[in-house]
């Protein structure tokens, strides 16, 4: 009898250690069938992997020939692109530091509506989600400048209308502060003269953007005693003898100086009396037709930089 017992016993605990197992098996299975249908979501918010490691912004000055097009890479995968060259190779160009699966553009900045500038930022309207764009909100009565109007209004995008004193606080201790055009400035069209001038800067690392902004801005700027001292400098109106005075790099005091600017470009631009003010306070002369993409990282503190060819 003890021995029946003990067998049927042995087979009562059997049956409950399989009902056990089985239990933990189908639990485990329950949560790893969650876990699998998670996975997509927590990719899609991994960081894109051409921003620089313990780096926290990246300013990026394009070659995009004769023209600008300034894309700046924020620690919160923000993407702001200030200006778009004058044509569609800004697409090419911010493919190589967007994923194709991200096309999105935060914030594009039209400093003012001349092609070199504007044609290019049309083409990245009709390409990528661009959240909102910024620009003076003179008006210009050439084609592009309609068509840049017609596909914003389209498309429904926030428009912000800028003047010198807005600051715009992209992250923590990241802010673009507008210097230029002044609201006295502000004319009936845009040109030149109204394109906006802006500075932007991490803690102590500053960039200072002029767009195409004549020597009567920079001594606007003068006048008005605004702080201009900045690390990095991009030249206005590619390098032209109509900007970059003596007095103004003086006041600016750029370690690096950006020209972006065409290769044999029909304009002369840079003109060798800015090139030699230039070397006249130091600066480093870094230039897209000679050295592809010019690519800044920064921590706020640590400044470092480097080029495509
Ligand atoms: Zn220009």
């Amino acid at each position: 009898m003890t021995t029946i017992d003990s067998a049927k016993t042995n087979r009562g605990k059997i049956k409950k250690l399989i009902w056990l197992v089985s239990g933990l098996l189908a639990i485990n299975l329950i949560f790893l069938f969650y876990f699998l249908s998670f996975t997509p979501t927590e990719t899609a918010f991994s960081p894109t992997p051409s921003l620089p490691e313990n780096n926290n912004l990246k300013v990026i000055f394009l070659d995009v020939g004769q023209g600008d097009a300034i894309l700046i890479q924020t620690e919160a995968q923000q993407n702001i692109l200030i200006d778009g060259g004058p044509d569609s190779q800004i697409i090419y160009k911010l493919d190589q530091y967007i994923p194709l699966t991200s096309r999105k553009i935060d914030l594009a900045v039209l400093t003012h509506a001349d092609p070199d500038h504007l044609n290019g930022l049309i083409e990245v309207l009709k390409r990528y989600k661009v959240k909102q764009v910024m620009e003076t909100g003179l008006e210009d009565n050439d084609l592009g400048y309609r068509e840049w109007k017609k596909l914003i209004q389209e498309k429904q995008i926030p428009k912000i209308l800028t003047f010198a004193g807005q600051i715009i606080n992209l992250n923590e201790n990241l802010k673009l502060e507008v210097l230029s055009p002044s609201k006295e400035l502000h004319e009936k069209s845009s040109n030149n003269l109204t394109s906006i001038v802006a500075k932007l800067s991490l803690n102590q690392v500053t960039f200072l953007l002029t767009g195409d902004a004549p020597k009567e801005i920079e001594q606007d700027l003068i006048q008005r005693k605004i702080d201009l001292k900045s690390d990095v400098l991009k030249v206005g109106h590619h390098g032209s003898k109509t900007s970059t005075t003596l007095e103004f790099l003086k006041a600016v005091k750029p370690k690096y100086a950006v020209i972006s600017v065409g290769e044999n470009n029909k304009f002369g631009h840079p003109s060798l009396r800015v090139l030699k003010n230039l070397e006249k306070v130091n600066a480093q002369i870094l230039r897209t037709d000679q050295m592809g993409d010019i690519i800044f990282t920064t921590d706020g503190e640590k400044l470092e930089w480097q080029t495509t060819e």
